[in-house]
């Protein structure tokens, strides 16, 4: 059972996820988990080319699950890579697969140990998903996964762009 003196912090920030040192920052990666563009890339790039050679031999990721590396170059230790879902109009179970993310990654890192973690806004770019449904599906899993985290966190969320950010603060401003 969960210590009730554990607590959970939920902070915007706008930025380069790839410069916050945290002890993790999350991957909105594909399913091959040997990088990509957007927020991927940046990651693939910070950290250099160690992390492609260490994601290989994770055999890749499906939608929803989420795996982790080091960081190498980056300054967090870790890395939590998770594959979001492709929008295909909200009738593919997207939500649950994106809802999966969130919760799967915040999991991993805390049986890892980890406290401080960033996560982007997981299939907000190529794939495709309503950044304000998006922002509102993670807020409400993150804090229905924390119960069953057993450290206190404090997470980052952040936006690439002002919009971003406004999107965050007002799915925060609604939490449960
Ligand atoms: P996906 O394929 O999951 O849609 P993207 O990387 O295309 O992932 O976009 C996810 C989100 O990450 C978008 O909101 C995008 O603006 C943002 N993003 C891109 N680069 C960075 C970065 N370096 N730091 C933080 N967020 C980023």
């Amino acid at each position: 059972m969960k210590s009730s003196n554990i607590t959970l912090v939920l902070r915007v920030w706008q930025g380069d996820i790839t410069t916050l040192p945290v002890d993790a920052i999350v991957n909105a990666a594909n399913p091959s988990l040997l990088g990509g563009g957007g927020v991927d890339g940046a990651i693939h790039r910070s950290a250099g080319p160690e992390l492609k050679t260490y994601c290989a031999g994770l055999g890749g990721c499906e939608t929803g699950q989420a795996k982790l590396s080091p960081g190498f170059a980056l300054p967090s230790q870790y890395v939590v890579h998770t594959v979001g879902p492709v929008w295909h109009g909200g009738g593919q179970q997207e939500a649950l697969a994106l809802a999966a993310c969130y919760r799967n990654s915040l999991l991993l890192a805390d049986a890892e140990g980890v406290v401080s973690l960033a996560f982007p806004a997981i299939s907000c770019g190529v794939y495709g998903y309503p950044a304000r449904e998006a922002a509102q599906v993670a807020v409400n899993s993150l804090c229905q996964a924390f119960e069953d985290c057993h450290l206190s966190k404090q997470i980052w969320l952040v936006g690439y762009d002002q919009h971003q950010c406004t999107l965050w603060q007002e799915a925060l401003a609604a939490r449960p």
